[in-house]
Parts: structure tokens; C-alpha cells; sequence
């Protein structure tokens, strides 16, 4: 039996969650399960557990123990009922959709997601049927106006990507739940460390594992948690049947690098504080935007649903793209490359880059302006990475 972690810190949590299945040999690391299916002890047994009379293991995709361990250990730092790895982010993103939309069927989403969360609902969702508005969820008027009778789903991402707009995750409930509505949040860019939507009202979390869960660069995949049995097993059900699962060895890789989740979580928001306040009062910086500065608009309610401010700073330099790519090509430490929550500071462009797929109107209305920088602050010495910042600012 493994301990019952559920009224520890987080720390202990990250540390100790999910059962370790060795029962043979007593591993304290987690064995990797590398098998596409699993003996019955006899046909009663095979029977039994198709019949789910016995819980136990039958093929890799309905289930397998490594995943399984990395599964329960993650709804329990979201205090969910369960979880559901996938192969990737957009594996999560796309089997909670199939789960819900079809037909006739409407959502609300925020204008400023992750781009392919909006293009697969635009672009294809509607080729079955799906109705969509985005709107610009930091607003709670747009999103009540936004509420038809056949929305059965609100979809939001707090906070925003790359805009770093929040949206207040209790009052959303309030309002999916008074239309017979779902609330899912993307809690990617805050963690299960910083912000817990499911305690907040939200039915339904779920993140890209290939961010800060996983936290190495070296691994994709993705994660659904759920508030309810009943949910789970709806969603369960659907990721089972598209198929979209984590691998073993791929849920083994996850699980060692989420043990280290809280302390990289907190040593990149120690870093990302510090930056934002030297950006802001940089004399070539045009903005910055990071929840945790009082200059923030919705810094009040950062405070109040999240835990910490995370590590994801927008700004933009004076004189727009043109000296903003002086930055990005003459910084020594950040890597110029997309993608974020690993050890190392990446920066990027999202107008020519992760946003470039979302047309230009939409995405100057989300707020995604052409200077606009991407910062994922990493867990180097903040010194180093303020002094490149300097150098590569001195050189506009
Ligand atoms: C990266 C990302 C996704 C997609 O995840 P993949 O693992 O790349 O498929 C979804 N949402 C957010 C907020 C992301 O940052």
C-alpha cells in the first residue's frame, strides 16, 4: 500500500505522489512498464477484468502501471479525481473536444490560447459542426455575451499565451455552470504548483507536460485531470479510443522530472520577478507584462487565484520588431527557440513564430502586437541572465 499523501505540503507531494506498481523486488525508483499487454492469471480473470469486476491491468493503451503511477500523482498535486496522460499537449487538448463538441454544439474560448487549441476548432471542428467564439476571456461581460443556449463548453487558458492577460478562473465557473456548461482550463503556464483551477470551480484541467511537468526539453506530452468519476470516464473512454496515449518509457520520463517540479517552478518565478522589475524600469523597454508587477492590470487578481506569478514575462522593446530582434539575436544565455517551462531560458517572436498560423487581425485583436517578445525565464543565476539582458539591450 502507498502512503496517503493527501493532506501534505505540495513539496512532500511532488517528492512521494503515485503508487510505485514493483511489489516484486521493492524499486524505489519507478520500473518501466515496457509491455503492450498483460497476462490473465486465468479466463474467469480475463473475464472479470473486461467486465470490471477486478480492477488490473489488460493492454497499454486502456492502462498501464508506470503511466498509471505518473496519472495519479499528478491529479493528486490538482486535487482531481483522476488523470489521463496523452502523447502530447494537443493529444489532451483535442480528446477533451471530441468529448464534448459535435454537431450543433457551441464553445467559448479565449481569444489568446495556445494557437492550435483555436485553429483545430476553427479549421476543423467546424467541418463537423462545432460553433466557436473567441473572445477575450479577461473580460467577464464578453464572455457572458458570448453564452449561447447550445454552449456546452468554456475553454480558457490563464494566463494567456503570450499575452499574459488572466481570467478569473471562479467567476468563469459561476457562469459555465449557471448555462449547463463545462469549465476546462490550460493550466500549462501556472503548473499544479501555482494555480489549481479544479479548487477554483473548473471541471476539467488540463496542461502540456512538455512545459514545466516534465521540465527537461526532452519530452512531449500531455495530461487531463478531472474533478469528477463521471467526467473521467467520459473522457477515459474517448482517449481510449483515439488512441492518443502516453507511452510507457515516455510516463516514466515525465515522472522523474516532475519530482523536481516545485523546486524549478519556484527558482524560475524567483528569476522572472527580479527581470521583470530590471525590464521595467529599463529606459529601451516599451512595456512588460508579468502578473507578479503591481503595473500588471489584473495583478490583484493574480494574487488572489494564483500561488505564485510563474515565469513568463511579455515586453517589447522600443522601436518595435526591428530593435526587438537586435535583442533576440545578440542574447547569449536564453535559446532562441519556442516552446517553455524547461531549465533554460528560452525566448522567442509569437507574431512570426507560435502565433504566425493565427490571421493578423485576429491576433492584433487578442493583443498579440508585432514587437511583442516571449520570455521563459529559466533556472540560471539571475545575475547572468540580467547581465545578458543588458549587453543585448546596450547594443539597440
Ligand atoms: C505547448 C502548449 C500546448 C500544446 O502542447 P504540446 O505538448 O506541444 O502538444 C497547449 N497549451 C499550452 C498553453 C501550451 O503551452
Amino acid at each position: 500500500m502507498s502512503m496517503d499523501f493527501t493532506d501534505k505540503g505540495i513539496n512532500t507531494k511532488v517528492t512521494h505522489a503515485g503508487e510505485n506498481p514493483d511489489t516484486i523486488h521493492g524499486s524505489v525508483g519507478v520500473p518501466i512498464y515496457q509491455t503492450s499487454t498483460f497476462k490473465f492469471q486465468d479466463a474467469d480473470h480475463g473475464a472479470r477484468l473486461f467486465g470490471g469486476e477486478e480492477k488490473g491491468y489488460i493492454y497499454t493503451r486502456i492502462g498501464n502501471p508506470t503511466t498509471n503511477t505518473f496519472e495519479e500523482a499528478v491529479a493528486l498535486l490538482e486535487h482531481g479525481y483522476g488523470g489521463i496522460a496523452t502523447a502530447s499537449g494537443m493529444a489532451a487538448v483535442a480528446s477533451v473536444y471530441m468529448t464534448y463538441l459535435g454537431n450543433g454544439i457551441h464553445m467559448v474560448g479565449t481569444d489568446a490560447v495556445y494557437g492550435s487549441s483555436r485553429m483545430i476548432i476553427e479549421n476543423d471542428f467546424s467541418r463537423f459542426g462545432v460553433e466557436s467564439t473567441f473572445v477575450d476571456t479577461a473580460d467577464l461581460e464578453k464572455v457572458r455575451q458570448a453564452m449561447q443556449p447550445n454552449t456546452k463548453l468554456l475553454y480558457i487558458e490563464t494566463p494567456a499565451n503570450p499575452t499574459i492577460k488572466l481570467t478569473d478562473i471562479s467567476a468563469c465557473a459561476e457562469i459555465a455552470h449557471s448555462h449547463g456548461a463545462l469549465l476546462v482550463v490550460d493550466n500549462t503556464f501556472m503548473s499544479p504548483i501555482l494555480q489549481n483551477p479544479l479548487e477554483l470551480g473548473a471541471d476539467v484541467v488540463l496542461h502540456s507536460i512538455t512545459k514545466y511537468i516534465n521540465g527537461h526539453t526532452d519530452v512531449v506530452g500531455g495530461v487531463i485531470i478531472t474533478k469528477t468519476a463521471e467526467e473521467f470516464d467520459k473522457i477515459k473512454s474517448m482517449v481510449n479510443g483515439l488512441g492518443g496515449i502516453m507511452d510507457p518509457h515516455q510516463s516514466w520520463l515525465v515522472l522523474r522530472g516532475m519530482r523536481t517540479l516545485s523546486l524549478r517552478v519556484q527558482r524560475g518565478e524567483e528569476n522572472a520577478r527580479t527581470l521583470a522589475a530590471y525590464l521595467e524600469t529599463h529606459p529601451k523597454i516599451e512595456w512588460v507584462r508579468y502578473p507578479g508587477l503591481a503595473s500588471h492590470p489584473q495583478h490583484e487578481l493574480a494574487t488572489r487565484q494564483m500561488k505564485g506569478f510563474g515565469s513568463m514575462i511579455s515586453f517589447e522593446v522600443k522601436g518595435g520588431i526591428a530593435n526587438g530582434k537586435t535583442v533576440l539575436n545578440n542574447l547569449k544565455i536564453p535559446q532562441l527557440a519556442v516552446s517553455l517551462g524547461g531549465y533554460e531560458s528560452l525566448i522567442q517572436h509569437p507574431a512570426s513564430m507560435t502565433h504566425a498560423n493565427i490571421p493578423e487581425a485576429d491576433r492584433k485583436a487578442a493583443g498579440i502586437t508585432d514587437g511583442l517578445i516571449r520570455f521563459a525565464v529559466g533556472t540560471e543565476d539571475v545575475e547572468d541572465l540580467q547581465a545578458d539582458l543588458a549587453q543585448a539591450l546596450a547594443l539597440i
